[in-house]
């Protein structure tokens, strides 16, 4: 994701670049015994924002043949996680009766799981069940207004983990009130770009970075860089800061990019499901974690949760770490 204006964005720094269609990187090969390995990108729009994989392979049909596969992963994901199709099957699952067991996928089971791990470490403030408040906020944001106390407190019954039980040994899941809707929107991205670049490690491409829409998951380092693939945090909030890292995900969240003007308030697409408002201080998170999915869910759930929060996720998560950049309204316009 390129770095733009006072917005907060992750980088790698050989992100320049449109590539729709695959295009050599271009970068010093290496030697791995006999094998010469050249590192390739390649960008596709996924899930809603630019997905950008880079990998080392000995040649480009086996590097598009690998990413392709990458690609249909993130597909299925989505297809799976997705609130904007409504025949995904989470938009699915909740159609049906209330009261009973639905079986689920496997996917949805572990996203389901990871984000009750969250949802608990973040005393409810990371909520992947505020479906009915976000949809609220979007058609609402579509129309040029805000939502009424009426509408928000009616989506606020129809939302909270509480509602929602899993059961581990039979794969199912069982919800008691009609009208809710999942919303991975905070998670989905570091899981997909987990599970790409698993995926690619699997078929013998460990040397893999998948960036979506600034959730990044990284493999081995690339092999002319050992100390890890160089990843720049870009925030206006701030100072620039340049990283290397390898084996772990990284990922930012915050108003900063997406959020909704009205009558010259400021709300991010971030919601506090405790109020059901759309948060309103200029706040950005950054979490490294040994894994994207945790890295992508911890970022959304301390911007809800302030400077407050960053202590509290960092003791449940302390192999995470957090950088939480904070500005008030005012100071920003
Ligand atoms: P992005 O990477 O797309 O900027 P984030 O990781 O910051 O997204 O997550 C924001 C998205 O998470 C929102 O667009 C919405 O779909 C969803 N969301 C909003 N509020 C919450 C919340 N309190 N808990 C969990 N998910 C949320
Ligand atoms: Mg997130």
């Amino acid at each position: 994701m390129l770095a733009l204006g006072s917005l907060l964005a992750i980088t790698t720094l050989m992100a320049s670049g449109c590539a729709k269609t695959p295009t050599r990187a271009g970068i010093d090969p290496t030697q791995e015994g006999q094998r010469t390995l050249t590192r390739y990108r390649f960008a596709r729009v996924m899930m809603g924002s630019r997905c950008e994989i880079t990998l080392e392979a000995t040649n480009e049909p086996e590097a598009a043949q690998a990413v392709g596969r990458a690609f249909d992963e993130i597909k299925r994901i989505e297809r799976v996680l997705s609130d904007y199709d409504a025949e995904s099957e989470s938009m699915r699952i909740m159609e049906l009766q209330p009261g009973i067991d639905h079986q689920i996928s496997e996917t949805l089971l572990e996203v389901l799981l990871v984000s009750g791990d969250i949802h608990a470490a973040s005393g409810g403030a990371f909520d992947p069940t505020i479906g009915a408040l976000t949809h609220l906020w979007r058609n609402s944001a579509r129309e040029g207004e805000i939502p009424s106390q009426e509408s928000i407190d009616n989506a606020r019954d129809r939302i909270g983990f509480e509602h929602v039980q899993i059961d581990l040994d039979t794969h199912t899941l069982i919800f008691d009130q009609t009208g809710m809707i999942l919303d991975f929107g905070g998670i989905g991205k570091g899981y997909a770009a987990q599970k790409a670049v698993e995926l690619l490690t699997n078929l013998g491409y460990p040397v893999a970075c998948v960036n979506l829409g600034g959730d990044l998951h990284l493999g081995e380092a690339p092999s002319n860089q050992p100390e890890g693939w160089r990843i720049e945090i870009v925030t206006g909030l701030g100072r620039t800061q340049t990283l290397h890292l390898k084996h772990c995900g990284i990922a930012t969240s915050g108003d900063l990019e997406r959020y909704y003007e009205h009558q010259g308030v400021r709300y991010s697409h971030i919601i506090d499901p405790r109020t059901g408002m759309g948060i309103t201080q200029r706040r950005a998170a950054t979490v490294i974690a040994p894994d994207a999915t945790i890295a992508d869910a911890l970022a959304s759930a301390n911007s809800v949760m302030g400077e407050r929060g960053k202590d509290q996720l960092e003791q449940a998560y302390p192999d995470a770490s957090i950088v939480l950049v904070s500005r008030a309204l005012e100071a920003d316009d």
